[in-house]
């Protein structure tokens, strides 16, 4: 196979190369939105990758053109051997980055910076501690506010995630952005997304529009500032003039972002996920461990994405829980 053959090209011409690897499915919070109550059945420790295997994959798929690569989980900070793999992960040609709950950052910090790593996404969802306890079914909001302050004075270049839910946290909207008029942070609202066992309920949306007309009411629409997209944009961007930060709204349920996907998931267990929404996934692990040709597998996997979220291309076909239920949780995918 030729250099060139080796890219991974869908079969609509998107181009793939961020590659987001979970490296765990247990986690210190637990989410309303990303997981059930009573946990999710977690794979034999046998079958999660190692750290070496995890390293093999990052040159495997830098090898096919990845240039970013973000760490996630569950909550990546659990791994026992973490700065391992991240120390093996920051010798490649890429941008490494990380998604943390934030809990376990200060002790973690010292290393990240010594890595070099300057991108941190940060998920925060309210700025309450009774709501944050109702949301993450656990304790620990002072010490996230403490670790969030934390990063912003190191120099970290943050992106605070906040999913917002109608009931829990919806009108907090203004109050995440008023924490960018003063500070270079870039909040990301994000819109609240069916996995299995999530209770997802289009009722407790709150949608992109929803969110704007709450920003347009409190900031005025003069106020409001659109910025450029960027190439395979995440998330559609916005300031409030004369703030320092800025924010954006990542809409994957009423105004995806899939026609500049430029995604691809490796699961804590080792599978390839082509899409967030994909319930097919390929057993790459296994292939390796076999020492199968693990790149033709990729290449089949991209090249077979579909369109628009897996397939679930209006708003219908993904509020139906036959579809969307078939997926794993999202703490088994990592975002
Ligand atoms: N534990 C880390 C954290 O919370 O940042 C990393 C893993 S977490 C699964 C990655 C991201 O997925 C978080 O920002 C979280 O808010 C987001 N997420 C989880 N479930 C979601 C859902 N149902 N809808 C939208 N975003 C979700
Ligand atoms: Fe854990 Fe992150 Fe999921 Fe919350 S969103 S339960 S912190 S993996």
């Amino acid at each position: 196979m030729t250099e060139q053959t080796k890219v991974m090209i869908d079969k609509f011409g998107r181009t793939h190369d961020y590659l987001r690897i979970s490296l765990i499915e247990k986690c210190n919070l637990r989410c309303t939105y990303c997981m059930p109550e009573h946990g999710i059945p977690l794979s034999p420790a046998k079958e999660l990758m190692t750290a070496e295997e995890i390293g093999k994959f990052a040159e495997i798929f830098v090898g096919m053109g990845v240039k970013k690569i973000r760490l996630t989980g569950g909550e990546p900070f659990l791994r026992k051997d973490f700065e391992a793999i991240a120390t093996a992960l920051a010798a490649f040609p890429v941008e490494l980055s990380i998604t943390t709950n934030g809990i376990l950052l200060d002790r973690n910090l010292p290393f990240l910076k010594s890595l070099g790593i300057k991108h941190l996404n940060f998920s925060l969802d309210t700025l309450q501690e009774d709501r944050f306890a109702a949301m993450t079914r656990r304790t620990g909001f002072q010490k996230t506010m403490e670790n969030l302050n934390l990063a912003i004075q190191e120099g970290f270049n943050l992106k605070i995630n906040c999913v917002l839910m109608k009931g829990d946290n919806a009108d907090e909207v203004a109050d995440f952005i008023r924490l960018t008029k003063n500070l270079p942070i870039s909040v990301r609202f994000i819109e609240f997304m069916p996995f299995d066992g999530n209770k997802w309920n289009k009722s407790k949306l709150v949608s992109e529009a929803e969110i704007l007309a709450a920003v347009e009411k409190e900031f005025g629409k003069e106020s409001l500032i659109s910025l450029p997209d960027e190439k395979n944009l995440t998330a559609r961007k916005f300031k409030i003039a004369g703030h320092q930060g800025e924010f954006g709204i990542i809409s994957s349920v009423t105004n995806p972002f899939c026609g500049t996907c430029n995604r691809i998931r490796l699961t804590a267990n080792g599978r390839i996920k082509n899409c967030l929404f994909s319930n097919r996934e390929t057993d790459l692990l296994k292939v390796m461990r076999e020492g199968g040709n693990v790149e033709e597998l990729i290449l089949e996997s991209i090249y077979h994405k579909k369109a628009v979220r897996a397939g679930m291309d209006d708003l219908e076909k993904l509020s139906d829980p036959d579809l969307h239920s078939q997926n794993r949780s999202m703490i088994a995918i990592g975002g």
